[in-house]
């Protein structure tokens, strides 16, 4: 028997603009009004952020809280946390709203996973998050190495949990086993928008194929936590927000994360509206009661943003 949900507060969450009849162009230089007062960090440079800078640089790696300009490097940098971001750095898909580098990727370096492991050592991580460029060149869009990746950190650091972000594997469940063959805490992948806007946001994605990966991998693994995000701000409604979080419950995903889409460039897609933070306070009551085990959400709430506190409130669910 279907629960009825209760209603978000239209008071709270502000109704959507109506949606587009057209894409968003990429240049189109549309922003709604200036940044909101919380949005804006402060950038504080401190010894420690230096200390994981200089780590990153000689150990060769990248971090996707550089290369996706995001807003909570300078909390997360001092904190001790960072998201490595594996298989080069350069992403053969060119998403409208990330700033990663595309084109053609260089070579693999199976020495990767050992300097990744050593960085997490070395930064006496609790919790390591590692994700990935999108590689649809390679025959199982570089699993190995996301595999080789985990085990060396398990090896090096068995007390530290790992939690991946990965691509869609264009849906190459082979490739999906690899991953889970090595047994991640936490499996994450982000379905980033409604389904109505993949057009523009995730050209190359497909929404349902995201759903079924999140689905095939608890099945393969009831014991791995799984996890997804969206962003909002890009012209989505909240009926169709509603119906993103109905599909995630409905394969049992564990964790959800939703943020504000913020734009790194005007080459991205323009931002159609900055939500207010009770607005998120609301998604996160309007997920949980539709029956997710945690959502986070806030303006500033990205993938891995407080991960490591994800999973300890949920380690009683699932590890
Ligand atoms: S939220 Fe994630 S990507 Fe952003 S700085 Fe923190 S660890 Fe890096």
């Amino acid at each position: 028997m279907e629960r009825e949900l209760p209603l978000v507060s239209e008071s709270v969450v502000q109704p959507a603009p109506a949606p587009r009849t057209r894409p968003p162009r990429r240049r189109e230089n549309y922003q709604p009004t200036g940044k909101p007062p919380w949005l804006k960090v402060r950038a504080a440079l401190g010894p420690n952020y230096r200390r994981i800078e200089s780590l990153m640089r000689d150990l060769s790696l990248n971090t996707v809280c550089e290369e996706a300009h995001c807003p909570n490097i300078f909390e997360c940098w001092e904190r001790g946390t960072a998201t490595f971001m594996i298989l080069g750095d350069i992403c053969t898909r060119a998403c409208g709203f990330c700033a990663v580098k595309s084109g053609r990727p260089t070579e693999l370096d199976w020495a990767e996973p050992e300097r990744v492991a050593e960085a997490v050592s070395a930064m006496g991580l609790k919790h390591a998050v590692i994700t990935s460029v999108t590689r649809d060149d390679l025959t199982n869009g570089g699993a190995e190495i996301f595999r080789a990746t985990i085990r060396a950190i398990r090896e090096r650091c068995p007390g530290t949990a790992v939690e991946v972000l990965i691509p869609d594997y264009e849906g190459n469940w082979e490739a999906l086993a690899i991953t889970i063959e090595a047994r991640p805490d936490v499996l994450n992948h982000n379905l980033e928008t409604v389904p109505r806007l993949y057009p523009w946001v995730r050209p190359k994605a497909r929404y349902e194929r995201s759903l079924e990966l999140l689905q095939r991998a608890k099945a393969m693994d009831g014991d791995v936590l799984t996890k997804t995000g969206i962003m909002v701000g890009l012209g989505e409604t909240l009926d169709e927000i509603r119906k993103v979080m109905e599909d995630v419950h409905r394969i049992g995903v564990d964790i959800m994360t939703i943020g504000q889409y913020l734009r790194p460039s005007i080459k991205h897609l323009p931002v159609e509206r900055y939500y207010r933070p009770e607005e998120f306070d609301e998604l996160k009551r309007m997920g949980e009661a539709i029956g997710i085990p945690h959502v986070e959400a806030g303006p500033l709430v990205r993938s891995s943003y407080h991960a490591h506190e994800q999973l300890e409130k949920l380690s009683g669910v699932n590890v």
